[in-house]
């Protein structure tokens, strides 16, 4: 069935049984349909080859943001997450941006970056010179320690030296293709170092892949009319102007830059952790980026455009997203997330999280500006503490409406309405 066509309406209200019935209409493989329907996790035997030291799994809810238009495509998007709200955001954010024309993506290119930092070094520059006039026999090198990538159609295209503090440090850009590329990167980088502490003279203090992968950028942007923040004009038009000082203060303040980041990475974690990408990796390059003009500053910007009457936003993230490598493919759920969004290429699952982290921040700043971020957690805040009090899913509901009456909510009050709820029962 044509993914466009599906209606999702009514789809939080549904239980998970009944939403993994409802995905199955999407063409997904037999695979993904068993690990649905018999939900399939992650074999304690796989597990236990991945890691050291293991003794059990620790599971994560997984739950599905429906109908993301990114670059005029739909993608259902799985998202791994414990905490609530975020799915709920994603979702309210992620409709209105559909409504809007979606989510325009732009990448220049996807390259990695590796470096061999050298020390001892006595004549920095002679050794620059001597480094560069053997840059193509160094590129042959690298290619020839991981010739597969070069196979298929990637592999070492650029390299550069620069004098940073006491080092020479030479950087390598590799196309690692559907692969992140830490192993690959890793191998081409240590394959270089006695070429180049002979040429150097100097010494390799070490050789690695860099997590700050700026030859990975995409930037996703998205243009809201007013009338999707109000129906209200006037409200609309101040909520608009809101925003965009809410995306001022992000830039000048790293107290709030910090919260509007993580904000973001709400979104962005959840579906790096679904589709079995390497979060830190994502985590590291994006506060990197965010101190690249030498303080903290938030990620994304939005702007109010009188003319138009939009409030543009945009989100620009080294984003080193994978489809192959690592774990991906050895755990039954993170197959499922790729099957989910349709097999996308690395590029395209990059553009999609990038955009997913927009949607978020729109949200975030959407009820900060306006109800305050407390309205919206109040309900899910109060479920939480039903939960830990021990209620049963029959019990949830109502112990939740006694809850959010209260003056204050904590797990004391929580314990001692769960009785009133059973003896009432
Ligand atoms: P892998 O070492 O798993 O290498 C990629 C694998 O994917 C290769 O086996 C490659 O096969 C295969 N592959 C299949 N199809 C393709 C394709 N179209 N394009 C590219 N590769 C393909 O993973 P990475 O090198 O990507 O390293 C990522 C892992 O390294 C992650 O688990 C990460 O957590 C970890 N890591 C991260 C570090 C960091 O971030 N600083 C440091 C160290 C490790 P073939 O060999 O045949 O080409």
């Amino acid at each position: 069935m044509d993914k466009k066509t599906i209606n999702w309406a009514g789809f939080s209200k549904k239980t998970p049984k009944e939403r993994a019935i409802f995905l199955e209409r999407l063409d997904l493989s037999a695979d993904s349909v068993a690990t649905l329907e018999q939900e399939k996790l992650l074999p304690l035997d796989i597990a236990n080859q991945m890691v050291e030291n293991v003794v059990t799994r620790q599971a994560l809810p997984f739950s599905v943001v429906p109908d993301v238009l990114v670059d005029g495509k739909v993608y259902q998007v799985p998202f791994v997450t414990e905490e609530p709200s975020v799915v709920a955001a994603a979702s309210f954010a992620s409709k209105i941006i559909k409504r809007s024309g979606g989510f325009k993506t732009h990448q220049d290119k996807r390259q990695m970056i590796g470096q061999v930092a050298l020390y001892d070094v006595d004549n920095k520059a002679q050794a620059t010179r001597a480094i560069l006039a053997k840059r193509e026999e160094l590129l042959n090198l690298a290619n020839s320690a991981y010739p597969s990538i070069v196979k298929r159609g990637g592999g070492a295209c650029e390299l550069i030296v620069e004098e940073k503090g006491d080092f020479l440090i030479v950087y390598l850009s590799v196309d690692t293709k559907e692969a992140m590329g830490a192993n690959m990167v890793n191998t081409m980088m240590e394959a270089l170092v006695p070429t180049l502490e002979a040429l150097s003279g100097g010494k390799s203090l070490m050789a690695i892949l860099s997590n700050y992968a700026t030859q990975s950028l995409v930037t996703s942007t998205c243009q809201i009319p007013l009338r999707y923040l109000s129906r209200k004009p006037d409200e609309a038009e101040q909520l608009a102007h809101k925003m965009a000082l809410a995306s001022q203060l992000a830039q000048v303040d790293p107290y709030r830059a910090s919260t509007h980041n993580k904000g973001i990475f709400n979104g962005i974690d959840a579906v790096v952790l679904a589709t079995g990408n390497d979060w830190r990796a994502i985590e590291a390059a994006g506060h990197t980026y965010a101190s690249r003009k030498g303080s903290y500053q938030g990620l994304s910007t939005w702007s109010y455009n009188s003319s138009t009457k939009m409030l543009e936003g945009t989100l620009t993230l080294p984003t080193p997203i994978a489809t192959k490598g690592g774990s991906i493919g050895l755990n039954p759920s993170t197959r499922l997330a790729h099957d989910l969004l349709g097999q996308p290429k690395a590029t395209t699952l990059a553009a999609i999280i990038t955009s997913i982290g927009l949607a978020q921040n729109f949200a975030a700043l959407k009820a900060l500006t306006s109800t305050g971020i407390q309205a919206g957690h109040m309900k899910l805040q109060a479920k939480s503490l039903a939960l830990l009090a021990g209620a049963a899913e029959s019990e949830v509901a109502p112990l939740v409406k006694e809850l959010i009456k209260q003056p204050t909510m904590n797990l004391a009050v929580a314990k001692q309405l769960l009785e009133h709820v059973r003896q009432a029962d």
